[in-house]
């Protein structure tokens, strides 16, 4: 009997099948395993069959789990992709490879501070609430040129743009203007895609998808 995929198989599958139809290559898109809230236990077996990108959304949580695992899988790349207190930028300067939640002045300022002080300078995505949802966090659109202007002059890298879409509603609206507001800043990366729809996502030009429940199951 054959063996079934295991979710990662399938994920990487599915996403390959994506890019075929769109006409683009498999390496423009990078699978972030987003592992917020499981354990290390959970968390092994990805690593062990080669994947290397996770997502955490929050410091803690990730500075408790990381340190031991990275021992072991040393190339491990971290993505902080949940909202970002100021005072916890030393922290992810620290500890993360990519932050994906840039997304207001105060925290430009921060971060710029902490790459100064610790010497990384971690590539970030500037968040934009596509969906006008103030909770949610996100640069409001208009904001937007002024933001990258203000992470340039801190010598952020930015690394392209990230949204976190409306629940409920299709989001290929949203992910189309991500994609079109990355262009209109000459931005590469689109970080955008869940696990309900990371496929529309890399459709639609994600660089990269942030999923968690399709490989690891529910959270609590
Ligand atoms: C939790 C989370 C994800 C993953 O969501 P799933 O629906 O479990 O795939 C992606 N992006 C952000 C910002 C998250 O907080």
């Amino acid at each position: 009997m054959e063996k079934a995929d295991t979710p990662l198989e399938q994920i990487r599958s599915n996403i390959a099948s994506v890019c075929k139809r769109a006409k683009r290559s498999q390496d423009e898109v990078t699978l972030v395993a987003v592992s917020k809230r499981h354990s290390a236990e959970a968390i092994l077996p990805v690593l062990e069959q080669g994947h290397r990108d996770f997502g955490e959304n929050r410091v803690q949580e990730a500075q408790e789990k990381w340190p031991d695992l990275r021992d072991r899988f040393s190339d491990v790349r971290l993505h902080l992709v949940g909202q970002l207190q100021s005072n916890k930028a030393e922290d992810a300067a620290a500890l993360f490879d990519v932050i994906h939640s840039l997304d207001r002045p105060s925290l430009v300022k921060a971060l710029g501070k902490a790459f100064d002080k610790t010497g990384r300078r971690v590539p970030c995505f500037i968040q934009v609430d596509v969906g006008e949802e103030e909770q949610k966090g996100g640069c409001p659109i208009a904001g937007l040129p002024d933001l990258i202007a203000q992470a340039r002059d801190a010598d952020i890298p930015v690394a392209g743009l990230m949204c976190l879409p409306p629940q409920d509603i299709e989001p290929a609206p949203f992910f189309a203007l991500l994609d079109k507001l990355a262009r209109d800043h000459g931005l590469e990366g689109r970080s955008m895609g869940m696990s309900g729809d990371y496929e529309t996502a890399v459709m639609l030009g994600a660089t990269h998808v942030r999923v968690g429940t399709a490989l690891f199951g529910a959270r609590d």
